[in-house]
């Protein structure tokens, strides 16, 4: 399967983590939109919300909860933030379900 995602989850492509269990991996967007751009995704392959079944909803909730871990283990728990879960094809190489963190520069 050509999909980013899962060749950064099996370490054929590095990146920063700043998290990661059984289920989940975070880890620093190598081209970040914002001060603080996180990815959050599943291990498991979900392509778009249509994709998920019952038992994916506890993952997909899971994502969110990471956040507020990765948030807190970046010092911006109580600063807010933005989540951002993107599902589908937003840009070309991206095309799997994941939540952003993002911390928005103030202009
Ligand atoms: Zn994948």
């Amino acid at each position: 399967m050509n999909c980013i995602f899962c060749k950064i989850i099996n370490d054929e492509i590095p990146s920063r983590k700043v998290y990661e269990d059984d289920d989940v991996l975070a880890f620093h967007d190598v081209n970040p939109q914002a001060p603080v751009h996180v990815l959050i995704i599943p291990k498991k392959h979900i392509a778009k919300v249509s994709d998920m079944d019952g038992k994916d909803e506890l993952l997909l909730g899971k994502l969110v909860h990471v956040s507020k871990k990765v948030a807190d283990d970046l010092g911006i728990l109580d600063d807010g933030f933005r989540l951002v879960i993107n599902n589908g094809m937003i840009q070309l190489l991206v095309r799997v379900i994941h939540v952003l963190l993002e911390v928005q520069e103030i202009t």
